[in-house]
């Protein structure tokens, strides 16, 4: 950040004006939104600026520039048509420690004014550091269009009760839930449409009630890593949240979306290496909500599809822990979209299996003559340290060895990859291809249609931006 925005108050300050064209005056015209003291010096003035000084809106100083001018000054704005000049002016501003700004000057310009939406007391200042204009006039034209005029209304009325809530609930995240609570909900909503006396009465009844003490649980799932993949409901939860868990799956761009002051804490789990033991998962949660706490558990993809959501939320109803439930689009989903392979077609699967391959004592517990069925596209999880298994109980169960099989490796992410080979040659183009977890493996006829509808291409994918933190 090149340039650091603030917030000025301007109920004491002298600001300087050298010029008084048609340039300076629009920048008057903004100083005379606020409360600034407003000197202009110029020996030719333009009509609006006249009429400002008529108005005794501005003190106008009928002449040349002189240094002395600046004394007790706090802001110089020079727009002046006199080059040597403005720099004279700046040099002046520099050596007396007054900030400058010389307009369409950005080289003399200790500060740069930003483009405003004044929704005062809401103002939302924002700049493009002077590179694009634009671009910046773009978003300004985007946002200004999202936010309801009568913001204002919301704010002053933010202002008049702040210290009456204030009174009312002790802890800062107490009055933080309140006031979500009426700025998203029915309140706002009356306040935005003027009927201020009604939202009134609804609002001292809300806060009469005070607010529950114990927080909630929201159990959300993060999708396969791409943040394009996440739903609105999670966003919305991941913002608002005080705590979030996380596991290795969930990508860092995905956490980069989570409110910034939520603490985030990492439980885990790569393969063998649990860092928080399941149980420990579910107690943290229990205990984070019980002093009152937002806490997002956020997982990998859908949180009950492998994703042991089922087993922390019998914990939080035995404990009365309220909470909610956010899908999120799945491995499987994910891999096979961007892998350009249909999990069914007519002409190949009428059915699909999601199945886990997770080895335990060189073994996968699976029902092995259930998945070996005609026209069944079978997707494993967390198969690759047991994908030697995989395809020999499938060939031992009557699949074919020349049986088309895919590994789609960070799916959604920029770093995808997919394999397609057979049951026979799967393993020796795996490694080569050094496919490395998270991966996934489908199995079927499907696979041959990769190489059809392959649209992918993560060099120039959304997420490649970030593609180095992708978890692996
Ligand atoms: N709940 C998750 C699955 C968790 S199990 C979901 O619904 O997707 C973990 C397994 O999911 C990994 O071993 C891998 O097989 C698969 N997986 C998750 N994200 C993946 C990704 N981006 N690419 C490929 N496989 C992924």
């Amino acid at each position: 950040m090149r340039y650091f925005p603030l917030f000025i108050d301007t109920q004491t300050l002298p600001v300087l004006v050298v010029g008084a064209g048609e340039v300076a005056a629009r920048k008057i015209e903004l100083l005379l939104k606020t409360q600034a003291q407003i000197t202009v010096v110029a020996p030719e003035v333009c009509d609006t600026v006249r009429q400002f000084a008529e108005h005794q809106r501005i003190n106008l100083i009928h002449a040349d520039f002189a240094e002395n001018m600046l004394d007790g000054k706090k802001l110089v704005f020079v727009a002046t048509n006199n080059q040597a000049l403005n720099q004279q002016i700046h040099q002046h501003a520099t050596a007396r420690g007054i900030m400058a700004n010389v307009v369409d000057n950005p080289p003399l310009c200790h500060f740069i004014t930003p483009s405003i939406i004044d929704r005062s007391p809401l103002v939302i200042a924002m700049s493009s550091s002077g590179v694009a204009p634009v671009l910046l006039r773009y978003m300004r034209q985007k946002l200004e269009g999202l936010l309801p005029q009568n913001l204002s209304l919301l704010a002053k009325f933010s202002e008049r009760f702040r210290e009456q809530v204030k009174g009312a609930l002790k802890t800062v995240t107490e009055r933080r839930y309140f006031w979500e609570d009426v700025l998203e909900g029915d309140i706002a909503e009356q306040i935005v449409q003027g009927n201020e006396q009604k939202a009134e009465s609804m609002f001292l009844e809300r806060l009469a009630q005070g607010q529950p003490s114990q927080g909630e649980v929201y159990l959300v799932g993060a999708g396969p890593g791409d943040p394009d993949l996440l739903t609105f409901r999670a966003l919305r939860l991941m913002q608002k949240a005080d705590v979030v868990l996380y596991d290795r799956l969930v990508s860092p761009q995905i956490l980069e979306l989570v409110r910034r002051d939520a603490e985030k804490i990492y439980v885990g789990k790569a393969k063998n290496l649990h860092t928080l033991p399941q149980e420990d998962i579910n107690h943290l949660l229990v205990r984070l909500a019980k002093e009152g706490n937002r806490v997002v558990r956020l997982k990998g993809g859908d949180p009950f599809i492998f994703g042991r959501g089922g087993e922390e939320l019998e914990t939080l109803i035995e404990e009365g822990i309220q909470f909610q439930v956010v899908p999120g689009i799945t491995a499987a989903s994910g891999a096979a979209s961007y892998a350009g392979i249909p999990l069914t077609h007519r002409d190949h699967a009428q059915s699909v299996v999601f199945a886990t391959g997770h080895l335990q004592d060189n073994t996968i517990n699976l029902d092995w003559p259930a998945l070996v069925q005609k026209n069944q596209t079978i997707v494993f999880y967390m198969g690759l340290t047991g994908l030697p298994v995989i395809c020999q109980q499938l060939i031992a169960h009557g699949m074919s060895p020349q049986q088309p099989i895919a590994i789609v490796t960070s799916a959604t992410l920029a770093k995808q990859k997919v394999v397609c080979a057979t049951l026979e040659d799967i393993q020796e183009k795996a490694a080569a291809a050094n496919v490395q977890p998270p991966s996934l493996i489908i199995v079927g006829s499907v696979v041959t249609l990769h190489e059809k509808l392959n649209w992918f291409d993560g060099a120039t994918a959304a997420s490649a931006v970030i593609t180095n933190n992708a978890p692996v």
